[in-house]
């Protein structure tokens, strides 16, 4: 087994993240829990870039469209009469192509993050998707209020401030997509690894 305390993530501040001024915020959070940042840049990508990072499975767009219709029935909204379908394909649809033009909206950050239950770690400080759901003391849940219901209406993905790898396997491809072989900057944080 690889070490533990070596498993990488992948995160990237967004552009409302990067616009509210919250990348010192988010980075704090992270090595405040011990987690190493070990390869760290700003950088505008390219719609293509985005598109090829966001999944294209029916799968994974099916369950964008399914995050919006858990909002519709907390707050008892028909999303047929909303939003013009009931068919979580259909909506994930709109809501992907949406997600691709709201990522090449102003800089974003990337980096990789290392330590113990790194993606596990990172995806409990970030917080769930949707800010309206997601718990104080995430930085979802402490520095938005998005939530599809609007951002549908205004044509627009929720605006969610930083994404995080969600497994290992999506941390592998996403990083190596984003900074190729070799990105990790290798030391040894006091009080974490000496
Ligand atoms: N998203 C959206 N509307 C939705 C669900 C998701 O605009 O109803 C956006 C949101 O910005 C989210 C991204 O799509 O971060 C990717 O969705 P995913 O399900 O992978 O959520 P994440 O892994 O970012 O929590
Ligand atoms: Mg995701």
């Amino acid at each position: 087994m690889k070490n533990p305390k070596e498993e990488l993530t992948y995160l990237m501040i967004k552009p409302d993240g990067v616009r509210k001024g919250l990348i010192g915020e988010i980075i704090r959070r992270l090595e405040q829990r011990d987690l190493k940042i070990v390869a760290l840049e700003m950088f505008q990508p390219t719609l293509e870039q985005i598109d090829e990072h966001y999944p294209k499975d029916e799968t994974w767009i099916a369950r964008l469209g399914q995050k919006t219709f858990k909002t519709c029935e907390k707050y008892n909204v028909s999303p047929k009469d909303e939003f013009g379908t009931d068919n979580e394909l259909e909506m994930g649809k709109l809501v992907r192509g949406w997600l691709v033009n709201y990522m090449v909206s102003a800089p974003l950050v990337k980096m990789i993050v290392q330590g113990t239950h790194a993606v596990d770690m990172v995806r409990k400080i970030v917080g769930p998707t949707l800010p309206n759901l997601a718990e104080m003391g995430t930085i979802r849940g402490d520095f938005s209020v998005d939530s599809p219901l609007i951002a549908n209406a205004e044509h627009r993905a929720v605006m969610n401030l930083a994404h995080a790898s969600e497994t290992p396997e999506e941390a592998a491809h996403e990083i190596e997509h984003w900074f190729g072989k070799d990105a990790v900057h290798a030391y040894k944080r006091f009080g974490v690894d000496e």
